[in-house]
């Protein structure tokens, strides 16, 4: 067969997840919480499941949930959307980022990612037809490199994708850093995409700095979220794209001849949960007690943490062990899991080039997800203590 995307094969998250569940090891690998949602969602899921709300939604969404999402939004980051034309909701955040790019990528356009980042961008711009531009993160820190940036920009570049917090690294932009990417695109025709899922799970006292929040950015951003991480429900595939009238109408052509429109009770389950801001207020003070317990842990084991500014991952460096001396990260995880125990994700599965990878491999650096129970990972941390 002639394959559109022949580099591609399973996915690092489905792999580590099988191997993780042959050898009954900790999963710290894919990221997704071993905990159950709010009870108070699932009820108000069924609610609406029971009050006949069973048939298609609109295309774009079910109106009180893009209210929802507006009303988010304006609070959070004080940028009106207009839910009826500047909101729509998605299949998750996976099929948002396609439709996105499907939607304005012409083939032979540039587009822009900054590496290591999330597994899906390369072969959804593949399937664009784009041309895909690789910028590094800087390789210690994991924050974006203006002038590597800048240098990649061309008049060819149709659109960048940024994700902050950052998957893998765990990294969350600063403002300053926002106001540096708004000076670079100045006088530019690039879109953005802006890959928000972990939106909520900021910690430190530190803000989520979305695009939102810079009226320029907004201007010509796409942003990406998911209810998937919000809520514990990464299985219900739900998430929202939040954009400027012209570009969710171009979104909208696309989003409405891939999956039409989205689960109608789930949606309607979620708008009326969304009602109490709560449940996403809470999330960081949630999520940065699981990262503190789970990094004192680690704090006693030989691994060399790196920071976790937000999101639910944690990267560690494990080149002092005497067992990973030979291995690169790849080998490194799947020794983990085979013989400790505990699944996770080596960072290089980030890099779509494979020479690349080969040389993320060597930097040792796994990740590890923290959105489970505390059982969970005092099972982990007793393991990885071993080391
Ligand atoms: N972007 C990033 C950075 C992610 O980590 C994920 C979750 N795996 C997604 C997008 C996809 O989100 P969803 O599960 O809502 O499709
Ligand atoms: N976003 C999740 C992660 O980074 C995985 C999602 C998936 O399995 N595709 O672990």
């Amino acid at each position: 067969l002639n394959s559109r995307l022949p580099q591609v094969g399973a996915t690092i998250f489905s792999t580590m997840s099988a191997l993780a569940q042959a050898h009954g090891a900790v999963n710290l690998g894919q990221g997704f919480p071993d905990f159950d949602c709010d009870p108070a969602l699932i009820e108000a899921v069924h609610a609406a499941m029971r009050d006949g709300h069973n048939q298609y939604p609109p295309m774009p969404g079910v109106p009180a949930l893009r209210q929802a999402v507006a009303t988010k939004l304006q609070a959070t980051h004080g940028q009106a959307y207009c839910p009826e034309r500047e909101i729509t909701i998605t299949a998750g955040a996976t099929q948002a980022i396609l439709c996105a790019l499907l939607a304005i990528v012409h083939p032979g356009d540039e587009v822009i990612v900054l590496e290591p980042c999330y597994d899906s961008y390369a072969p959804n711009i593949a399937l664009a037809g784009g041309v895909l531009v690789r910028v590094p993160l800087d390789p210690e820190t994991f924050r974006p490199d203006f002038d590597r940036i800048r240098a990649a920009l061309t008049p060819r570049t149709r659109a960048l994708i940024i994700n902050t917090p950052h998957n893998p690294s765990a990294t969350v932009w600063s403002d300053a850093e926002m106001r540096n990417l708004a000076d670079l695109l100045r006088g530019s025709q690039a879109l953005l995409i802006s890959d928000e899922v972990y939106e909520h799970m900021v910690y430190d006292g530190q803000a989520h700095q979305s695009v939102a929040r810079f009226p320029e950015l907004a201007a010509r951003s796409l942003i990406v979220s998911s209810f998937g991480k919000t809520f514990h429900v990464t299985g219900w595939k739900v998430g929202y794209v939040a954009a400027p009238a012209a570009l969710s109408a171009e979104f909208r052509k696309v989003h409405q001849y891939t999956v039409f429109s989205v689960n109608t009770p789930v949606q309607l389950g979620l708008s009326r949960y969304l009602a109490d801001p709560r449940p996403y207020l809470d999330l960081p003070a949630f999520y940065q007690r699981k990262r503190d317990h789970f990094r004192a842990g680690l704090a006693q084991c030989r691994l060399r943490l790196l920071p976790s500014e937000g999101s639910y991952f944690q990267c560690v460096d494990y080149r002092e062990l005497e067992a990973g001396r030979a291995l690169n990260d790849a080998e490194f995880c799947q020794w983990l899991t085979r013989e400790v125990g505990v699944a996770a994700i080596p960072v290089s599965a980030f890099h779509a080039d494979k020479q690349d990878q080969a040389r993320a491999s060597q930097d040792k650096i796994i990740r590890f997800c923290f959105a489970k129970k505390d059982a969970t990972l005092d099972r982990a941390l007793a393991l990885l203590r071993q080391l």
